[in-house]
């Protein structure tokens, strides 16, 4: 029988803010160990919480990019369970009343576009962070770092309508785009600072009702994802092909072995015993912070795209690349405007990202050598045909390493692009009159001979002619004769 994945992602988005949650101890990562802490993040006696608002406000601008509905009066809650890095032993998260409900997160997957319903977006904090065993002397012991503990966090939860590991890495990779271009989080999957933990079942193909599902954890790269999600539903599949039944787990993948791990069944489910946070008034948002965070929201990536494509005449592909991240968008616009929008976006994204890629450079890097104003200069005389095609290339790999305008770079390197007809005439000339067979093939009807004719007179420049410049005048040039010869 063919059977179809049913997958639900939960998304935990670490907050860039300046301090955690309910404290005012900074979020900072290098920091020596448990050395940004205090009796709120630690859980002592007496500690009262107080909600970070930067936090809230992030959140805000998630859920408004998504298009979620904003509870006016969401409430915190305490999620009981012992844990070592957990020092409170209970996690202040939001269970029944989260801050966001619904939304969507739109996809572009092989040029199809699907909207990815959300369940919900709540607020929460982090949990510090266990090193274990290593070993002390003759003893093998375990640390823990609570650092981390009551960092913000959001999780994003969807619904169970994503149907393939793909689509998966695709919304993770659009969830990270998301989260950078709001600003509100680096979204690093390696560093976590962007997690999930995939919840999949299978079913008939064509069915419409759920299968039991497994959730996996410890997925920490878009890859591995894609590949634990894989992994698991060949194992389902094959589970049910013998005839077997599928046991509610959370499992733990191992990439580097592309393994699966059973970490708990069923019967340890956990029972959290939620209740409201009564150290924690609930979170009254307003309609005036509500829409004061929409208003502070950027054009959102894929509304950008769409406009990109339709102003600068680029593919919708090229839309997608230059408007992967905000301050790209910004420099390709900046480059764009005025100029040939295509031409612009060829240079971008096989040129530019390239050297970006080779030097591990950041766009900002780029932009301190090249700035808009320089790079449409250098556009200007490529799309003027003042540059041939390989000293194009050339040029702009001198702009990376040196300053300078265009004619500056090739002054400094003894090389003249020479465009100009007064410049070339004497040379198309000399060409024509020392070749008669060839000019006489091309007047007769040969068109390729000038091909040739071109490239003699190239030769004469010593390479620093224009070519398009070249092959005009010498059309030129033979028209005038073959009128006068007939
Ligand atoms: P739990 O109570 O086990 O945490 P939830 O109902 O909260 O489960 O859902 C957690 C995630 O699992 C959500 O992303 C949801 O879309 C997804 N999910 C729920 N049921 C299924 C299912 N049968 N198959 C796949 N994913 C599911
Ligand atoms: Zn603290
Ligand atoms: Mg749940």
């Amino acid at each position: 029988m063919a059977y179809e994945a049913v997958i639900g992602l939960e998304c935990h988005i670490q907050l860039r803010t300046r301090s955690k949650m309910f404290c005012d101890c900074p979020v900072e990562f290098g920091a020596a160990p448990n050395s940004n802490v205090c009796p709120v993040c630690l859980g002592l006696p007496g500690a009262l919480p107080k909600t970070n608002r930067a936090a809230i406000d992030a959140a805000l601008r998630l859920g408004l990019a998504l298009g979620c509905a904003v509870r006016a009066e969401s409430v915190f809650a305490r999620k009981n369970y012992f844990y070592p890095d957990m020092p409170k032993n209970y996690q202040i998260t939001q269970y029944d009343r989260p801050l966001c409900v619904g939304g969507a997160l739109p996809l572009s997957l092989d040029g199809v576009t699907r909207e990815i319903a959300l369940t919900r977006i709540h607020a929460e904090e982090d949990t510090g962070k266990s090193f274990h065993p290593e070993r002390h002397g003759d003893r093998r012991v375990s640390r823990v770092d609570f650092n981390r503990a009551g960092v913000p966090l959001l999780e994003l939860v969807t619904e169970p309508v994503l149907r393939e590991p793909a689509e998966c890495a695709a919304f993770l990779t659009a969830l990270r785009r998301l989260v950078r271009w709001l600003d509100i989080s680096d979204g690093d999957m390696e560093k976590g600072q962007l997690r999930c933990d995939a919840n999949v079942s299978i079913r008939p193909a064509g069915s419409s009702g759920f299968g039991v599902k497994t959730e996996l954890k410890n997925l920490n790269s878009i890859k591995g994802v894609e590949k634990g999600l894989t992994a698991e539903i060949a194992r389902q599949a094959g589970v049910l092909a013998a005839g077997g039944r599928i046991e509610q787990a959370t499992l733990l993948y191992d990439a580097d072995h592309d393994r699966l791990a059973v970490m708990r069944s069923k019967e340890y489910a956990h029972d959290y015993r939620y209740f409201p946070d009564p150290d924690l008034p609930a979170l009254e948002v307003d309609e005036a912070w509500r829409e004061s965070a929409r208003a502070a929201l950027p054009e959102l990536p894929w509304a950008r795209a769409a406009r990109v494509a339709e102003r600068y005449g680029v593919p919708a592909y090229d839309a997608a690349v230059l408007c992967d991240q905000r301050d790209l968008a910004d420099y390709y616009e900046e480059c764009a405007a005025g100029a040939d929008g295509k031409l612009a976006s060829n240079w971008l994204m096989t040129e530019m990202l390239r050297v970006l890629k080779e030097r591990g450079w950041p766009l900002a890097e780029w932009r301190g050598r090249v700035p808009a104003g320089r790079l449409r200069a250098f556009l200007a005389k490529v799309a003027a045909k003042e540059l041939p095609g390989p000293l194009a290339k050339q040029v702009f790999a001198w702009m990376v390493d040196e300053p300078g305008a265009v004619e500056e770079l090739l002054a400094r390197h003894g090389v003249r692009a020479q465009g100009s007809a007064d410049e070339l005439r004497p040379l198309v000339r000399q060409v024509i009159e020392e070749n008669p067979g060839p000019v006489t093939q091309y007047l007769g009807g040969r068109t390729a001979t000038l091909g040739f004719l071109v490239g003699q007179v190239m030769k004469k420049s010593g390479g620093q002619a224009v070519p398009q410049a070249v092959k005009e005048l010498l059309e030129a040039e033979l028209a005038g004769r073959a009128i006068s010869g007939s």
